[in-house]
């Protein structure tokens, strides 16, 4: 998937202040922060977005959710919390069309909607 930019970051062509990176999982800093932690998780394969994940890539996705509990303790926001945002397909707002999770922290997040 070379026109994708989150590939594009996988593969070292695009620059991105990263967080965190193993054979599976990259987290790089958003380039236009949302609240003043603002970290994209995100599965090295290239998967559209949630509704496109298939049974092997499973394990891949629960390892992000314990990837974020890392990161969060890392920037020190384990205590005071934080938020995980993943857009999907055109009513759920998502932009760039490989599976990333947004973590969110630093301030209390408003404008809940659940
Ligand atoms: P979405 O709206 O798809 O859930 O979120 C896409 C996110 O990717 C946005 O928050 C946007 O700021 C971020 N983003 C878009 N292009 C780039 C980029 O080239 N580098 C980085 N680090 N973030 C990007
Ligand atoms: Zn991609």
């Amino acid at each position: 998937m070379e026109e994708c930019i989150f590939c594009k970051i996988v593969n070292k062509q695009l620059p991105a202040e990263i967080i965190y990176e193993d054979a599976e999982i990259l987290a790089f800093r958003d380039i236009q922060p949302a609240a003043p932690i603002h970290i994209l998780i995100i599965p090295k394969k290239h998967i559209k977005s949630l509704i496109e994940i298939e049974k092997e890539d499973e394990i891949t996705i629960g390892k992000i959710y314990g990837i974020i509990n890392s990161i969060a303790e890392e920037q020190g926001v384990k205590e005071k919390g934080y938020r995980v945002i993943v857009n999907c397909g055109r009513d759920g707002g998502q932009e760039v069309p490989h599976l990333h999770f947004h973590l969110l922290a630093g301030k209390t997040l408003g404008e809940k909607i659940v």
